[in-house]
């Protein structure tokens, strides 16, 4: 049977990357998060103080040939995890301090042009669910699948709140629901490749929606999609 590209779109904390994981693990695609490549770029940028208080985008820019990224697949856990010049980032990229500076580090052109060309290399054998924000509109436009999914930004900001209490991060529900709002913000009305809806794209609001009926309903699509294509 011929793969197909699917590609998620969506607003922050919609449910993208863990529908769009079972997804792939039920199809025997490759899943990959490019959020996870941007908040490991931020991460850098942190480290390096080219942003947070100290800011200094010229050095980032010239600094982005020496920032290697890489997905290693975690076999105890089942999923891959993100790299960064070597070294495991997984949990450093999921911190506050990061999403607060992500979005502000996606506006860049040059870190676009760079993780939307490791994107388009990764999925160049089909094959993948990716998700992000402009992966049916600039990395993928012709993607035989392309799913845009929104829900309320309470309901959003509560399941990230979740999340984080998890993890143990100190947070309040307020900031969490700021941050979420502040990133959709930046990221619809940024000039360069900004979150939208591609024209061909199903939308999906998950508001209502618990996790199994959300993954019923769009493995049962994508089937049907991929029937169609072979
Ligand atoms: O998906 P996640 O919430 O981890 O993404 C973090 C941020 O990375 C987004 O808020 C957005 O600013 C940026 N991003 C992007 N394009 C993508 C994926 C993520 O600009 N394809």
């Amino acid at each position: 049977m011929g793969k197909i590209t699917i590609a998620i779109d969506g607003y922050s904390s919609t449910g993208k990357s863990t529908l769009a994981k079972r997804l792939a693990s039920a199809l025997n695609y490759v899943y990959v998060d490019t959020g996870a490549m941007y908040r490991a770029v931020t991460l850098f940028a942190l480290n390096n103080k080219y942003v947070g208080t100290n800011e200094d985008i010229p050095s980032l820019i010239k600094q982005l040939p020496n920032i290697n990224l890489k997905f290693v697949p975690n076999k105890t856990l089942g999923l891959s995890e993100m790299y960064l010049n070597d070294e495991n980032v997984e949990r450093q990229i999921r911190t506050m301090e990061v999403s607060d500076h992500v979005s502000k580090v996606a506006t860049i052109e040059e870190v676009r042009h760079m993780l939307v060309a490791m994107q388009q290399q990764m999925g160049e054998e089909k094959g993948i669910v990716m998700d992000g924000r402009d992966i049916g509109t600039v990395v993928f436009p012709n993607a035989e699948l392309k799913i845009f999914m929104t829900a309320s930004p309470e309901t959003r900001a509560t399941r990230r709140y979740k999340e984080l209490l998890e993890r143990g991060e100190e947070v309040t529900f307020d900031e969490v629901l700021k941050n979420v709002q502040k990133r959709d913000r930046i990221d619809s009305t940024r000039e360069m490749s900004p979150l939208k809806k591609a024209e061909d794209a199903i939308e999906f609001d998950n508001s209502d929606m618990g996790l199994e009926e959300q993954f019923e309903r769009i493995y049962n699509y994508s089937l049907r999609v991929i029937n169609k294509n072979n």
